[in-house]
Order: C-alpha cells, then structure tokens, then sequence
C-alpha cells in the first residue's frame, strides 16, 4: 500500500459492540479513526475494525443499512480484523448454530467458527497466549475471552496466529486477522499495532 495510505483514518465499524475501546488504542497509537454506519463512511479509510458485541444485532443492522456487499467490497481491498463478534462476522460459516439466531457472517476468512463455544458469561475468563509475529519484547498476551466463540476449522488459506488450549484463537487470511478474544480491553496495544504493520 502507498505511503498515502498511512495517513488514511482506521474505520470502526459503530453500529453495535464495543468500538470505542478499539477507537483509544487506535489513538494512542496516534491514529485518526472514523465510525462506520453506512456504506458511503467506507470511502477513504485505511482499514477496518468490526468490534465485538453481538452478532445477531451486528446481522440485522448490516443488512438493514446495506452494508454486506460494500463490506465484502472493502474486505477484498483494505486490511479487516474482527475481534469475537466480529471474527463471527468475518467467517465463512457457523457450526451447530440455530437458523432462528439469524446470524449470518459475511464469508470472508475460511473458517468455522461456533458462537458461545465456551459457554455463557460466567464462562468467561483471561488467558496468556502466545502470538506469532507481535511486534516488540513483552511475552504473551494477556487475551480476554467473553461469551467467545471457538475457530472449529481452518482453511488451508488460514495462519493460525496464536492457540489456546491448542485450539486457533488468532488467524490471518492475507490482510485479514481475526481473533476470539478482546485485544482492546487491556493496555497491550501490540496487537493493534501489529493489525497496522497489515495495512
Ligand atoms: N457471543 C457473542 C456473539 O455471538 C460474541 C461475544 C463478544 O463479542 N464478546 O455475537
């Protein structure tokens, strides 16, 4: 990508979830940001965020702006990490999901992924793990699973980036990085800062 590019505002996409822990550290890196709610907002951006939050909501907001085809778009030109729902939105398909839920990913990154793979709220928990090619010194990551979703399969195209319990909990399809867990709710910012090193 041209150096212009560096210059570009990260997008987030702000119809639902939590943006704006995503929105501080992009700014403590020293980055501009801009929310994204309808398809025009997609212009002009370096690349794109779709927090974690709720993928039925995420579902039925997407569509009810049209913004399914214009994300598929921008998917195959710009740089996307989706964390937890967001990585649900990002997958190709669902595993023993009921059609009733609704959610309907965007079939970008090839892999699996089953909602609530570890059970329910009071299943959350935090866990160190290791990731491949953070940038900088700093050890493992201190990664945050809520109500999280489990990467069942992988596609030949997918690097898996990090494991936990040996399961893949960060891949990446080319410039595109999808995690399980919540990098924007700790203050380790290499993850972020290595989603920029994509774009
Ligand atoms: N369980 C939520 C879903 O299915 C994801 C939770 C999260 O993003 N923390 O959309």
């Amino acid at each position: 990508m041209d150096s212009g590019a560096r210059e570009l505002p990260v997008g987030l996409l702000t119809l639902q979830g939590d943006y704006a822990k995503h929105e501080a550290a992009f700014r403590a890196l020293g980055c501009a940001t801009r929310g994204v709610r309808r398809p025009g907002e997609l212009e002009g951006l370096r690349c794109l965020v779709i927090p974690g939050g709720e993928s039925t909501t995420m579902t039925r907001l997407i569509d009810r702006v049209g913004l399914r085809g214009p994300l598929r778009d921008f998917a195959a030109q710009r740089p996307v990490m989706g964390t937890c729902a967001g990585l649900i939105m990002l997958a190709a398909g669902l595993a023993d999901e009921a059609p009733e839920h609704g959610v309907r990913p965007l079939g970008l990154l090839d892999c699996t992924v089953r909602r609530n793979g570890y059970g329910t709220q009071v299943d959350s928990f935090d866990a160190a793990v290791e990731v491949d090619g953070l940038p900088g010194a700093g050890g493992p990551f201190p990664a945050v699973f809520i109500r999280a979703p489990r990467i069942v399969r992988t596609g030949p195209g997918v690097e898996v980036l990090a494991r936990h319990g040996g399961e893949p909990v960060a891949v990446r399809q080319g410039h595109l990085l999808g995690l399980t867990f919540h990098p924007e709710l700790t203050d380790d910012l290499r993850l972020h800062r290595a989603f920029l090193d994509l774009c």
